[in-house]
């Protein structure tokens, strides 16, 4: 790859498939694959992604709301796509565009039902969302009834699968809580089966889920941060390859004599000669101020340099002292060889964070 001549996150299409080939291969063969793109494809290119995950032979995609469906559609995505959190105002998008509502209380059973009589559909498909523990969307166990007696009813809707959602996959410490969910779902899913004309088919695992509990992948899992990179403990992410390099220049070299400040405020005081850096690269794309204060290293030709002072809106300021380097040069701030979870980790969060806020003002190239 070139060198960086300005900020850029180039993405890594063999990474890719490499990660996708990864998880397929902790599955069963005929489990199938959702591949979660919402966020643009956690903050990369969610139609670049999405194209080569078609091509990879995923069965699914899901995206948080209609308009990053929408997207994908245009991008020539043809298999079926999963909207997590649809709105009603964008039911008549959502169903001109083939995309397929996660349905998750009666108020959105209702309002989707009206939508899809509307336009004259028969057997729309749609997914029975059910709250098992996180108690952010789904329907109550108790609500298995209703739905179904709502679902025998019409024909307009169809409900082709049944999910929930994990809320502590990732946390070994919190495996008895994990299996109370993972059993809540299992009830869930029998009772339906009962109530039902039909029977739905059945998802639960994220990236953790697929690593911590297999036995649990149903019919289908949804895997999101493994694709980019990411595994949520060390032994997965050596197994992975980040999909996301965030590369920079240095912009400008400063040499301060000691007791000069740097940046906003004076965030940052020399207490001896030092030499700084200022990249082009700040808290408008996605490199936030928690960040700042000397905590959090960026890579120049493989030295640490910690961020200094306060980040600013379109820069931050390095500290070089002793790293032979000069304008111009290429600075990593995250890739494989500077992982995203550990730059996340020194400003208290996580590498989906970090990933997602990395903004759409900076250029992204892909590595084919
Ligand atoms: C975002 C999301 C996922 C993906 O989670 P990862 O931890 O990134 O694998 C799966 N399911 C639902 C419902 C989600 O919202």
């Amino acid at each position: 790859m070139a060198k960086a001549r300005e900020t850029v996150l180039e993405l890594d299409l063999n990474a890719l498939a490499h990660n996708y080939h990864y998880l397929r291969a902790k599955l069963r063969p005929e489990t199938k694959f959702l591949s979660v793109v919402k966020a643009f494809a956690y903050g990369s290119d969610a139609q670049v992604i999405a194209k080569k995950l078609q091509d990879l032979g995923t069965d699914y995609f899901a995206v948080a709301y209609t308009s990053e469906g929408v997207a994908l559609r245009d991008a020539g995505i043809t298999k079926p796509i999963l909207v997590l959190h649809p709105q009603e105002v964008s039911f008549d998008t959502l169903i001109a565009r083939c995309l397929e509502p996660s349905i998750y209380s009666k108020n959105i059973l209702k309002g989707f039902l009206e939508s899809a009589k509307k336009h004259g559909q028969t057997n729309y498909p749609v997914h029975l969302k059910f709250n098992t523990g996180l108690n952010r969307l789904g329907f109550m166990a108790d609500e298995v009834y209703h739905v179904a007696s709502v679902l025998n009813t019409v024909h307009e809707i169809r409900a082709l699968s049944v999910f929930s959602h994990l809320a502590a996959s990732e946390d070994l410490a919190e495996t008895e809580f994990t299996e109370l969910q993972i059993s809540r779902f299992q009830s869930i899913a029998e009772a339906l089966d009962v109530a039902l004309d039909y029977h739905p088919f059945r998802h639960l695992l994220n990236t953790s889920g697929i690593i911590n509990y297999p036995q649990a992948q149903y019919d289908m899992v949804r895997s999101g941060i493994a694709l980019y990179g990411y595994g949520n403990e060390a032994g997965i992410d050596a197994e992975l390859k980040p999909v996301a390099s965030l590369k920079t220049i240095i912009a400008q070299i400063h040499y301060l004599g000691a007791n000069e400040s740097v940046g906003y405020n004076r965030g940052f005081i020399s207490n001896s000669a030092k030499t700084t850096a200022t990249l082009p690269l700040g808290h408008a794309d996605g490199i936030g101020r928690h960040y700042g204060g000397g905590k959090t290293f960026v890579s120049v030709h493989g030295k640490k340099a910690p961020i200094i002072g306060n980040v600013c809106m379109d820069m931050i300021m390095i500290d070089i002292t002793g790293i032979n380097c000069k304008e111009g040069d290429e600075v990593l701030v995250f890739g494989p060889e500077l992982s995203a979870h550990e730059f996340a980790e020194t400003g208290n969060t996580i590498s989906y964070e970090l990933l997602t806020a990395i903004s759409q003002r900076v250029k992204r190239i892909v590595i084919p």
